[in-house]
């Protein structure tokens, strides 16, 4: 016997639709690439994703096409995602801090068709363009005045091609299932892999994100996502917030410490949302400028382990909450996120920041194992580490064209290449990537949990760790630091400083300062480049 109840499709569109219909007024503020800062809200923002959707349709273009955004966060990069969804068409987020080469590999990979392009990007887009066949159309993301003479095919200016459209129109109806975007890992080994949402995927994720337990956004809230719309869907922050009403404000190419706290003050942001490179330079310009935090209530920290120094200076000095979170592309992104769970509620101090330098726990839709190389399942003990694997309606089933088949089981489990613990109260914690761990005599060395230990050190700005060949031990951890400005601290005082907190045998055998630690294309440490500059090196000892 089946249920009575209707059927309704889990279309993207019905979040813009719903935010246009309960929150119309609610503001969408954009830091503008033209510079000034520009506001509209959910009904004129609807309107004109509307508008997009016919243009696209008049312009030829079908359902499950794809079609590239290279674009910071504004109001109109989510115009255009809500306008390419809406006629089933697929959304294709480029990362412009990959190479060009690599640019173009992944839009000929997935076929892209069209391009929406900020001005930041026409340079990259000239070098790119030539060498993707598939590409016909080139929507820049200004007014005429402002595009410059390119060397580009078909190239329109968004606000005059937009002005063409009377929005008259309806979205066009298709299965839940259908494709709605479209993002590639960032492949620091090997090819690029496509990881493709569809429709269903996406609202049950932004419902998931969104749950008092996992970000704990309402319509009272006021969001900057400084994580970009081309990181894994900026968390799924640009389906949350119109579903749930919260005003947005979208911080463009600017980045910096200056400029993310010009925002969270004049727009009284209560959450924000970021990966922990961006934090560190807004609290180097807090610290420098005296200044402080009375809107912000939240937020959330990802992408990379969130340094136990950074929990303690936004809750201790600002009194700012963090949660602690971990995910994936393949997750829409987000996997595990640290609240309090009931028996922890009352905790404080460092036994506080021990839980929550944990990545935390799944939200209702995620589903996480831990298990050896034979696939045995690990028990939840806090202590014994293995590989990482998750299901669940928004996790990917297999990657664009195929590839990557080996890392999804039969039974739907997706193996995540990372490697952690999970404790007895459901609480998982990254140790590594399984590339990165260090192998010791046999034993392994979690290097993010080294890492964590050593930019507590107050002289260190960051800090990564590497395995280097030793001839005995197969492999040693080696510290490579960067110091904050003015300071030389001398390794042994870093050294002191880790010892008695982690087992002996995990203490680096030796300790490299740098002015600078290489970082991937989404702000990631790039561990493949440092074991290369590191090769040769030559261990204390050895
Ligand atoms: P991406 O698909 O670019 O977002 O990268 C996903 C990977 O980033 C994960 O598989 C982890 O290795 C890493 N990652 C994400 N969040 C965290 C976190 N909170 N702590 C440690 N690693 C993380």
């Amino acid at each position: 016997m089946l249920g009575l109840m209707q059927e309704w499709p889990l279309n993207c569109h019905k979040l813009i639709d719903h935010a246009a219909r309960q929150y119309p007024d609610r503001e969408i503020v954009s830091r503008s690439i033209e510079g000034p800062i520009v506001r509209t809200n959910y009904a004129e923002l609807r309107q004109r994703s509307l508008k997009v959707s016919q243009l696209l349709r008049r312009d030829g273009y079908r359902r499950g096409d794809r079609i590239a955004t290279l674009a910071w966060n504004t109001a109109r990069h989510i115009e255009t995602w809500y306008g390419i969804m809406g006629i089933g068409a697929v959304y294709h987020t480029l990362n412009p801090r990959l190479f060009p080469e690599q640019i173009a590999w992944i839009m000929n990979h997935a076929e892209d068709r069209g391009v929406f392009v900020d001005l930041t990007f026409l340079p990259l887009l000239e070098k790119i363009a030539p060498s993707v066949g598939s590409l016909r159309q080139v929507i820049v993301l200004a007014d005429a005045k402002n595009v410059p003479d390119v060397n580009l095919p078909n190239v329109v200016a968004y606000e005059e091609w937009l002005a063409a459209a009377d929005g008259d129109f309806a979205w066009e109806t298709f299965d839940e299932n259908t494709a709605a975007g479209m993002c590639y890992t960032s492949g620091t080994t090997g090819e690029p892999k496509g990881v493709v949402y569809s429709h269903r995927s996406n609202v049950l994720h932004a419902m998931l994100a969104a749950l008092p337990d996992s970000m704990g956004i309402s319509s009272r809230d006021v969001v900057l996502p400084v994580v970009p719309m081309f990181h894994a869907n900026a968390w799924g922050l640009a389906h949350s917030c119109p579903m749930l009403g919260a005003k947005l404000v979208m911080p463009g190419a600017r980045m910096d410490g200056p400029s993310i706290y010009e925002l969270l003050d004049t727009e009284k942001v209560t959450f924000t949302a970021a990966v922990p490179t961006v934090w560190l330079m807004l609290l180097q310009h807090l610290e420098e400028t005296g200044k402080t935090l009375p809107h912000l209530r939240k937020v959330v920290i990802g992408g990379s382990a969130c340094p136990r120094s950074m929990i303690r200076k936004f809750q201790d000095n600002y009194g700012v909450d963090v949660v602690h979170a971990w995910g994936m592309t393949e997750m829409s992104p987000l996997g595990t996120l640290c609240t309090m769970k009931p028996q922890h509620a009352e905790t404080e101090g460092d036994e506080r920041l021990d839980i929550q330098q944990k990545q935390g726990f799944t939200p209702f839709g995620v589903e996480m194992k831990i298990t050896d190389d034979d696939n045995r399942e690990l028990p939840w003990d806090g202590s014994t580490f293995g590989r990482l694997k998750v299901r669940g309606p928004a996790v990917a089933r297999s990657y664009y064209g195929g590839t990557g088949a080996e890392q999804f089981d039969e039974d739907g489990w997706f193996d995540t290449g990372d490697v952690a613990h999970i404790d007895h109260s459901g609480y998982m914690q990254i140790t590594d990537r399984a590339k990165d761990v260090v192998k010791s005599g046999g034993e392994w060395i979690s290097t993010i949990e080294l890492e964590n230990l050593a930019v507590g050190h107050p002289a260190l700005a960051e800090a990564a760790v590497i395995g280097v060949s030793h001839p005995k031990w197969g492999e040693r951890p080696l510290l490579v630091a960067v110091c904050k400005p003015g300071k030389e601290p001398d390794k042994s005082d870093i050294l002191r400083f880790m010892e008695g907190r982690v087992a002996k045998w995990w203490l680096p055998d030796d300790v490299a300062f740098v002015d600078e630690i290489p970082h991937t294309a989404t702000g990631k440490i790039q561990k493949s480049r440092l074991r290369e500059l590191f090769r040769d090196y030559r261990l204390p000892g050895d």
